[in-house]
């Protein structure tokens, strides 16, 4: 009966299964009361990949709780404004908040490592960190002290280096730049000399059309022809150096999520997992037929950074990323876990990843 069960729920697929497994508790199934929640986000309603990856977040645990939770999704500035997502679930004033960690550099150092560290990991590294190197433990005890309790929800994987109207041939030419570049990535390009703005993702366009910043950077192809940047600047740099895998996250509400019953804390928590790894695939899946986009059909010009400049920012990266580690013994101790992560990920991968994709290229 049992194994009869899990095959009818395999066949129907992800959502099928976590349904079936996970049971309801008969008080809450009978009062019948559905449970609302809302989900603030730093992204603009619906915005590709980011939006809707929060939607999507939003829509699973509302099929795998049977209807019994709800979620409503609130983009940018429509219930708080983009950067106040962290302080409105901490004070729940929303259960949920869809956004990245490195916007809450001011609420603690230490949270930038949770979302992108420039030279740092890449998406399959994050996870790997986050879930069995014990990030997660970390990022959980640094957000408790905010009243919540964070979960990866999307990965961009390697982001682009961004959108420039003049060639950066040294890293000389970043001194006096004014680009839109958030976290520490932003930081790396003050110490070159240039001034780091950090824009929610609604105002990069028209700040880059009307010369307010010379530069940005936003995430991959999919997402910045989205935002039609490459009207506004005719050179498209790679890599993203500053964000090699950097994870979206979502915030709950410790005190709403305590209220929940146990099964329903177990769907949130899965509809994370499952929403993580969902945007991720349709990034890196629409990010190839959106660069063959932006290349041959709005002629943009790619290239890669030279490799004298990405030297240079990555020593000032490793100078930027260690001096968080001394505002803290917390910070200290995610730089730690980190570094190390890194260190053992960059010696498995050269003899995996790495050689595998040098192997396929040649
Ligand atoms: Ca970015």
């Amino acid at each position: 009966m049992k194994r009869r069960g899990l095959l009818k729920a395999l066949a129907v697929g992800t959502a099928g299964l976590a349904a079936a497994m996970v049971r309801p508790h008969r008080g809450e199934a009978e009062s019948g009361k559905k449970i609302r929640w809302k989900m603030v986000t730093t992204w603009p309603q619906n915005f590709p990949g980011l939006g809707t990856g929060a939607n999507f977040l939003a829509k699973t645990i509302g099929e795998l709780s049977g209807g019994r939770m709800e979620v409503k999704v609130f983009g940018a500035n429509e219930l708080v404004g983009p950067f106040e997502v962290f302080d409105a679930v901490s004070r729940g004033t929303a259960q949920m908040g869809h956004g990245a960690a490195y916007y809450w550099k001011g609420k603690d150092p230490a949270c930038q490592f949770f979302a992108a560290v420039p030279f740092g990991l890449n998406a399959q590294e994050m996870n790997a960190w986050l879930y069995y190197g014990g990030g997660l433990d970390l990022w959980t005890e640094l957000y408790g002290r905010f009243n919540m309790i964070p979960a990866a929800v999307g990965n961009t994987g390697v982001q682009m280096g961004g959108w420039f109207n003049k060639e950066i041939n040294s890293i000389n030419d970043l001194n006096g730049l004014k680009m839109r570049i958030p976290g520490l990535g932003g930081e790396v390009l003050k110490r070159a000399g240039g001034t780091p703005v950090n824009l929610p993702g609604g105002e990069i366009f028209s700040s880059l059309q009307s010369g307010a910043i010379d530069a940005t950077e936003w995430v991959g192809p999919y997402n910045d022809l989205a935002f039609g940047l490459h009207k506004a600047a005719k050179i498209y740099y790679y890599p993203g150096w500053h964000e090699p895998g950097t994870t979206m996250e979502g915030m709950i509400n410790r005190d709403a999520f305590k209220e929940l019953p146990e099964d329903l804390q177990k769907i949130v928590l899965t509809a994370c997992r499952v929403a993580n790894l969902d945007m991720l695939s349709e990034l890196t899946a629409r990010n190839n037929a959106a660069l063959a986009t932006l290349v041959h059909e709005h002629k943009v010009d790619l290239r890669p950074f030279p490799q004298e400049v990405l030297k240079k920012l990555k020593e000032i990266s490793d100078v930027v990323v260690a001096e968080i580690a001394g505002q803290d013994p917390f910070s200290k101790k995610v730089y730690e876990s980190f570094n190390t992560f890194r260190d053992q990920a960059i010696h498995w991968h050269e003899v995996s990843e790495q050689a595998y994709l040098n192997a396929r290229k040649s």
